[in-house]
């Protein structure tokens, strides 16, 4: 048995977990998403009437742990930190907690420019480039000077006893972090490990924005090859042997392992499927996507672009496949051993 099911504050999709430390103040795993709910009430205004509920104020909140700079889960970050919160954020996420939304803009062109090079045709990138999904959300920039950076795991000591365990996963991002509480057997997950779906690797230009340069965006920013690091920080989670999980959407997981064993076995079968398309000869990323997927729309192909890329990222790191650019375009084949 694992106890009773923890508080949690649920804004739209989101869901933030409230945790008592030994010092008295609250911790917050997330800041939680900035919209307007369906009945127009700011998720802001929602956060502090659940934390009431809870038994705590708003500016008893000491600490938010943000998983990852992802606008869903940093974008009221700057709010907790206006009432008095330190903002604990993983080094490689900093610029992007420190630029907002404008981070989420940088990324936009280095991504098609990307999807591009590895052969997405031009209408499709421009049908990819017509969608603009979290238009609806805020993303207010924090204050460097409210920010802790983390860059190796840290112990924060909780009411009763227990610890909770900030721990670097890097993958969904870059700065990506995850906190485990060994006493009780329970996984922070925020979105590396998720109960319905396997989440993306994504594409990361971590250096696009820079909030040091003029005007913010380095269009030259380089690819961070994600799915490496997030497939080896998974295998590393799933050796804490979690009793259960407590992902940032969706709710509590009681079979830890069980996600963990979906988790690998999906990316098993893409690896595989990736290989295989290697082995057929000289391909592209897009090609093999296509392959992968042939009835998807045009909108989704981005995503599972991005799948493909990360798994072409993985074999290359294993020596088996090597890329070459003809006409600007990537070419994958399988390495001649
Ligand atoms: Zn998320």
């Amino acid at each position: 048995m694992n106890g009773p099911a923890p508080p949690a504050i649920t804004l739209g999709d989101n869901v933030v977990y409230p945790l008592s430390l030994a010092d008295g103040g609250v911790l917050l795993v997330d800041g939680g998403p900035d919209f307007d709910l369906a009945d127009g009430e700011p998720t802001w205004a929602a956060a502090v009437r659940q934390a009431r509920a809870l038994g705590f104020a708003p500016d008893d909140v000491s600490v938010v742990l943000v998983t990852h700079a992802h606008i869903d889960h940093a974008g009221l970050v700057s709010r907790w930190a206006a009432v008095g919160a330190r903002i604990l954020v993983g080094a490689a996420d900093v610029p992007a907690v420190r630029a907002g939304r404008a981070s989420n803009e940088a990324q936009r062109e280095p991504r098609f420019a990307e999807l591009r090079r590895h052969g997405c045709p031009d209408d499709v990138i421009a049908r990819l480039a017509a969608l603009r999904g979290t238009r609806a959300l805020r993303w207010t920039p924090c204050p460097r000077e409210a920010m802790d950076t983390v860059t190796r795991e840290r112990d924060l000591p909780l009411a009763g006893g227990d610890t909770l365990r900030v721990i670097p996963a890097p993958g969904h991002t870059p700065g990506n972090l995850v906190a485990f509480v060994p006493e009780r057997g329970d996984l922070y997950s925020g979105d590396t490990i998720l109960p319905t779906t396997i989440p993306t690797p994504g594409l990361h230009f971590p250096t696009a924005v820079d909030a040091e340069l003029e005007g913010g965006v380095n269009v030259d920013a380089p690819r961070w090859p994600s799915l490496p690091p997030f497939l080896r920080s998974v295998a590393a989670l799933r050796a804490l042997a979690a009793r259960r999980v407590l992902p940032g959407h969706g709710g509590v997981v009681d079979d830890a392992e069980a996600l963990f064993e979906r988790f690998a076995a999906h990316h098993a079968r893409r690896a595989r499927q990736v290989r295989r398309a290697l082995a057929a000869g000289p391909t592209t990323a897009h090609a093999i996507a296509r392959g992968m997927f042939p009835r998807l729309p045009a909108e989704r192909i981005g995503q599972a672009m991005t799948e493909v890329i990360g798994h072409l990222d993985v074999i290359a790191e294993q020596g088996a496949a090597v890329a070459a650019a003809r006409g600007g375009i990537i070419e994958w084949r399988a390495a001649s051993t």
